[in-house]
């Protein structure tokens, strides 16, 4: 079993106020359990369970999770809330509420349409325009945080689906749907398989990243870059090691979206330990700083920067620049990239 560290509050507290940004934050994980219970209520939705010492377990990772499967079994239960547009809309509207809440200046959410109409069979585009009227709404309460949107391209998803995906994607590209990922079952869906789409994306200019190093090895990050054409990637983590892939990161400016307590309860490192991020920083390796799923995690991003500097010993100044790196590698145009990095020299 593997014991999580954990951060003295005082830390967090402190993280808290530094200005930060998240580049891989899913919508549909992001949800705290007692959130998820207000939320259900609210829409009536029966849960299998209806309280939150009974919930938890079942939607957020305990010491017993050890492995992705294990952490993609909760979105089993997070699926029962994707019933409608409204509460697609709530859900968006909370999720941007805890983030600014928690000092993030910009956000890049990200989701899965196919997953979300999983289970109620929701269109498409309802659940796309829920979430960018839940976007439209936070503006108002929460003028400060700036956020866009990834749609994810699901691995277990036949090629006819996933080139969907990108259509839906580039529709709605007006309304700060910038970019693609491809996401799920890394180990039996490699990213070779989904080339085809994700070299339209890019010739169509919207921004790619793509999951990869984290249950396969560095061979699929090279995929990801080369064939499919990534100009971040999800985790990364197994390319630790690995001097050539390393350099064709560095070489190519290829940010890493790191998400430290995701990376161990997935099992894509062994432990707190022997997770790579002092490596990468020794490295110079593009690298920026996430939750991935902040609710399923149990965590903040001032949770992860917090232990960063506790565990690591990674001084503030390296973190304050890790925030500007993600300045860097936002999927952003160029003018709103140099108007956050003002926000952050201040
Ligand atoms: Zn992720």
């Amino acid at each position: 079993m593997i014991s999580h560290p954990t951060p003295p509050l005082d830390l967090i507290e402190e993280m808290k106020q530094i200005r930060k940004i998240d580049l891989h934050r899913h919508l549909e994980g992001s949800l705290l359990p007692e959130a998820i219970l207000t939320l259900a209520k609210k829409h009536h939705i029966t849960l299998p369970a209806n309280s939150i010492d009974e919930l938890r377990p079942l939607v957020q990772v305990t010491e017993q999770d050890q492995t992705l499967l294990d952490f993609i079994k909760k979105f089993d239960v997070l699926a029962l809330l994707f019933k409608n547009k409204k509460i697609i809309q709530d859900i968006t509207c909370q999720v941007i509420q805890e983030a600014y809440e928690d000092h993030i200046y910009y956000l890049e959410l990200r989701f899965a349409p196919t997953y979300m109409s999983g289970y109620w069979q929701l269109n498409y585009h309802d659940i796309i325009e829920g979430v960018l009227e839940g976007q439209e709404l936070s503006k108002k309460d929460f003028p400060n945080i700036l956020t866009r949107f990834i749609i994810i391209v699901n691995r277990e998803a036949p090629l006819k689906t996933a080139k969907e995906m990108l259509r839906l994607g580039l529709t709605y590209r007006k309304n700060d749907i910038v970019g693609l990922d491809l996401a799920g079952d890394e180990q039996n869906y490699p990213p070779e398989i989904f080339q085809e789409v994700f070299q339209e994306a890019a010739q169509s200019n919207f921004f790619i990243t793509i999951h990869a190093g984290e249950a396969r090895g560095a061979e699929a990050v090279q995929t990801a870059v080369e064939k499919c054409r990534a100009v971040r990637i999800g985790h990364g983590v197994r390319i630790a090691g690995n001097s050539q892939i390393e350099t064709l990161i560095r070489d190519k400016k290829i940010y890493l979206e790191v998400c430290p307590t995701s990376n161990v309860q997935t099992g894509a490192v062994r432990s707190w330990e022997k997770h790579p991020i002092l490596h990468f920083l020794e490295e110079k390796i593009p690298l920026t700083i996430n939750t991935d799923d902040p609710g399923v995690s149990g965590i903040t991003l001032s949770h992860e920067y917090a232990l960063l500097s506790d565990f690591y010993k990674i001084p503030v100044k390296t973190l304050q620049s890790l925030c500007l790196s993600s300045v860097q590698a936002a999927f952003l145009p160029e003018q709103e990239k140099e108007k956050l990095k003002k926000l952050f020299a201040e």
